[in-house]
């Protein structure tokens, strides 16, 4: 079914009873040609791009809960092409430009919301680095502006400019970055890939990979054995313990993000801040609940839920910079697992074993890349090859040293990216 204005209106006018399933709910078919092991965005993407730009039918993904119940529905949903390395910033910039025609392209509401991201800095040493930041962004070919204290307080006049603990030098602008709606995002390529021919699987944990000769041939599932020429694993958190029944021990800890949400409020942020002294990020969703993240809990873990100790750290840093927030109440707060490498950058690439791939790393960035980890991933599956903009992924550079991409700078520990 096509989404138009005139279905919205056609319906209401007939009780909404003539809306259809978005996607199909099928039993696992014994052979594909493609297994995706992972209903996340990425996973998702990449099934997706599989169908619409390689013309594959026979593919599936294999999800062990339901679809958009990890990372893709837990993120804090913030949309940038703001990095600096060559080998991120190309694929960043990529991804963005996806975002930017997402909602035609799955004819699907993703609610994307170009309404800016500021990062503030708070000592000359932090506008330098942001200021050959946004040189680089620009030099991308996306946009960048870096802003005074004054610039700042135009856009921001809530932020505590008087006794702040760190005072406001000013910010980097990013006039593209914005947010989207995390969960339409999984449904939109759900939807797309579905009605492409793609079986979604719910409720299919894989428990083991079936490797023949060097090449993988197929995936035990809690569903019973499924043979397959070509498996990708993008299942986020879990990569290290999926990739262990393939017998790889991946360069990647797992590690626990929180994020928090407020009652809702009248509209009050109106752009992406980040703190540029404390780990404090916040914007305000449709709903008008604030959506507000902070640090990695600091010790690698499966649970997806957080600590105490983090959550006070969040509330600090957020008193710290905006007073006003004193008066929200927090609603909810939940975790998620990120797969950190120990450059802070992911990994797209083939492995080790013929057909079996691997799509990881994402730290918790990944949710900006899911068009463009979709559409490289989906690449390499289709043509062996990879994409131009994803060459820097490699797996084998943690091995080897040779060109780590570490954003951050903080060297090879994977909580510190
Ligand atoms: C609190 C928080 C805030 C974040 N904020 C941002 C942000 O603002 N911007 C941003 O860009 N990124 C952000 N991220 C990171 C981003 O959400 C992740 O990097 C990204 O969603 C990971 O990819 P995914 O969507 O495919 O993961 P997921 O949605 O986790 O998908 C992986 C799927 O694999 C499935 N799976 C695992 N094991 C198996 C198995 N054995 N068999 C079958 N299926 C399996 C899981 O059930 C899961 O559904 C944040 C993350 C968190 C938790």
């Amino acid at each position: 079914m096509r989404y138009s204005a005139w279905q919205v209106f056609r319906q209401g006018l007939t009780g909404n009873r003539g809306w259809a399933p978005v996607w199909r709910d099928p039993d696992p078919s014994p052979e594909y040609d493609i297994i995706i092991i992972g209903g996340g965005g990425h996973g998702l993407a990449t099934a997706y791009y599989l169908a619409r730009k390689y013309g594959m039918k026979n593919i599936a993904v294999l999800e062990k809960g339901y679809i958009g119940g990890g990372n893709v529905g837990r993120n804090t949903t913030i949309v940038r092409a703001n990095y600096f390395l060559n080998g991120n910033s190309e694929f960043y910039s990529h991804s963005l430009k996806l975002w930017e025609g997402l909602e035609q392209e799955l004819n699907f509401n993703v609610m994307h919301s170009q309404r800016g991201l500021i990062n503030l800095f708070h000592s000359d040493g932090q506008r330098d680095a942001f200021a050959r930041r946004g040189n680089a962004m620009i030099n991308q070919g996306d946009d960048a502006v870096l802003l005074d204290r004054e610039g700042v307080r135009r856009y921001l006049p809530y932020l505590d400019f008087e006794q702040g603990r760190f005072p406001v030098y000013g910010g980097l602008l990013h006039p593209r970055g914005g947010t989207a709606r995390h969960d339409a995002v999984a449904w939109g390529y759900a939807r797309g890939a579905d009605a492409r021919g793609v079986d979604l699987i719910q409720n299919c944990e894989v428990t083991g990979i079936d490797i023949r000769g060097g090449a993988v041939v197929g995936v035990q599932t809690s569903r019973g054995p499924i043979a397959a020429r070509k498996v990708g694993i993008v299942v986020a958190g879990r990569s290290g313990q999926v990739a262990a029944m393939a017998g790889m021990r991946l360069p990647v800890e797992s590690h626990v993000l929180q994020a928090f949400v407020t009652e809702g409020l009248k509209p009050v942020i109106d752009h992406v801040v980040s703190f540029g002294m404390g780990h404090f990020y916040i914007s305000q969703s449709d709903k008008g609940g604030l959506v507000f993240g902070g640090d990695l809990d600091f010790y690698a873990s499966y649970a997806q839920r957080g600590n105490l100790p983090m959550k006070e750290h969040v509330m600090e840093a957020a008193m710290t910079l905006m007073p006003m927030i004193g008066k929200a109440k927090v609603l909810r707060s939940w975790g998620g697992i990120m797969d950190m490498t120990p450059d802070g950058s992911p990994i797209i690439d083939k492995t080790g074993i013929e057909g079996l791939f691997i799509d990881c790393g994402w730290c918790y960035g990944g949710f900006k890349a899911v068009p463009a980890s979709g559409d490289c991933f989906a690449h390499l599956i289709a043509t062996g090859q990879p994409h131009e903009v994803a060459q820097a992924f490699r797996l084998d550079r943690f091995r080897s040293g040779r060109g780590l991409l570490d954003e951050e700078g903080t060297g090879a520990q994977h909580n510190l990216h």
